[in-house]
């Protein structure tokens, strides 16, 4: 038995230049294709040499907070929802100007936007990456320094939440090929899914701190995992980045600076940069296939 499990097309930066098999005991094979790659699969294309899909991958940017929330309200006043948007909107200016992306932004102007709705934003616009741009306040305000965050389900009362979301992750598979599969198959695709996007985040978390650690000062033990609501699309690698924290009278003067904004951008361009040209899903196929 072969089931071809096409995903959509939000998988492209992940899953989407992966061809795996899995064998699932009683010679049961899943092929986990994109649909790309699963189109030479007919016996004529399959002699042609595959090439990559073009499509150049989209970067989701989401600036925190918005409208009636203002975020964090710095030391001399400063809104974080204000810092959040000019950051993403240079960042994506940097981007689109490398060529390589394409660009969306949760939002682009000074409005109020779930946190749902953030993640169906990104879910929506099949978006490869997506990153949330921050700049908090501690209690603490000596604390300093930028600092990257991925999504922890680590604590007890995350797990039925991600049983959720791999069970509605499943769902979203669409093609009839899969909705054929059996419920215990759908459901170790789906948690395939989670796996491939953990270690996307992680790597691009592990990115975004060795290119701002270049230039940038950097908080104590700078990646962090905590069960930000924002970070929870079960496919697409997620990171959120604290610029800098607004409670600090320093972090906040700089990010008031458009230089000092150009800096973070350029170094979260390199990290995105770093994170696509890498081999970590690759190197997740073969481990998995192994
Ligand atoms: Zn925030």
């Amino acid at each position: 038995m072969l089931i071809v499990a096409a995903g959509p097309a939000q998988h492209n930066g992940t899953i989407q230049v992966i061809t795996r098999r899995f064998l699932l005991g009683h010679g049961v094979a899943v092929s986990f294709l994109a649909p790309a790659i699963a189109a030479p699969l007919s016996p004529r294309a399959a002699a042609r040499p595959q090439t990559p899909p073009r499509v150049q991958p989209l970067v989701l940017l989401d600036p925190g907070h918005g409208g009636k929330d203002p975020g964090a309200i710095g030391v001399s006043g400063t809104y974080e929802k204000i810092i959040a948007l000019d950051a993403a909107q240079e960042l994506r200016r940097q981007l689109l100007a490398s060529g390589r992306y394409r660009v969306e932004l949760t939002r682009t102007r000074d409005v109020f936007i779930p946190l749902e709705d953030r993640v169906g934003i990104a879910q929506k616009h099949g978006a490869a990456l997506f990153v949330s741009m921050h700049a908090d306040a501690l209690s603490d305000p000596h604390v300093r320094g930028a600092s990257v965050y991925t999504l922890s389900d680590t604590a007890s009362d995350a797990q039925t939440a991600a049983l959720a979301r791999r069970e509605n992750a499943a769902d979203r598979f669409g093609g009839p090929a899969f909705r054929d599969a059996s419920p215990e198959v759908a459901r170790i695709l789906a948690s395939l899914v989670r796996q491939e996007t953990r270690v996307g985040s992680a790597r691009m978390a592990h990115s975004v701190v060795e290119q701002l650690h270049r230039d940038l000062p950097l908080l104590q033990h700078p990646s962090r995992h905590a069960g930000f609501m924002v970070l929870k699309a079960a496919d697409i690698p997620s990171v959120l980045v604290e610029m800098g924290f607004m409670s600090n009278r320093a972090d906040e003067a700089a990010l008031r600076r458009a230089n000092h904004r150009a800096r973070v951008a350029a170094a979260m361009k390199r990290a995105v940069d770093a994170y696509f040209n890498g081999a970590g899903g690759t190197v997740t196929a073969r481990r998995m296939a192994g």
